[in-house]
């Protein structure tokens, strides 16, 4: 099953985007401080993460760049306040894959997160079909 991880301190927007990707097949696990974003994308095994910029502990851009620091390659979507815009182009800027202005519709969310696992997917098989193409040739 895809799992996703959400980090997002706003009760609210937790249920919201667990409600959306239950709905559609996805498994959700959720965590409301930056810490445990970052233990957690460490300790289990991810297909995606929709994380929030302004989370306790540490923010969602020291979030993101501690996981890319380690070579963690999911796909990140940034959760942001319509006045975000700055923090918004830095974090894309170390990484995230994309963005979601708040307040945003379920049908964006999905679309977005399937879309990126599609693309994470080519990238693994892309990456699989280079490495057995040099295999052959060796
Ligand atoms: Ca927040």
């Amino acid at each position: 099953m895809t799992r996703v991880l959400i980090a997002e301190d706003e009760q609210r927007i937790v249920s919201f985007l667990q409600k959306g990707l239950r709905a559609s097949g996805y498994s959700t696990v959720a965590v409301d401080t930056g810490p445990d974003a970052v233990a957690l994308a460490r300790d289990s095994a991810f297909d995606l993460l929709i994380l929030d910029l302004g989370l306790p502990g540490l923010d969602g851009q020291e979030v993101l760049r501690r996981i890319r620091e380690r070579g963690e390659r999911m796909p990140v979507i940034i959760l942001t306040a319509r006045d975000g815009v700055e923090d918004t182009v830095a974090s894309l800027e170390q990484g995230a894959d994309d963005y979601m202005v708040k307040p945003f519709s379920a049908k964006e969310l999905l679309v977005r997160v399937t879309a990126h696992l599609q693309m994470a997917r080519l990238r693994r098989e892309s990456s699989a079909a280079v490495l057995a193409s040099e295999e052959q040739f060796r």
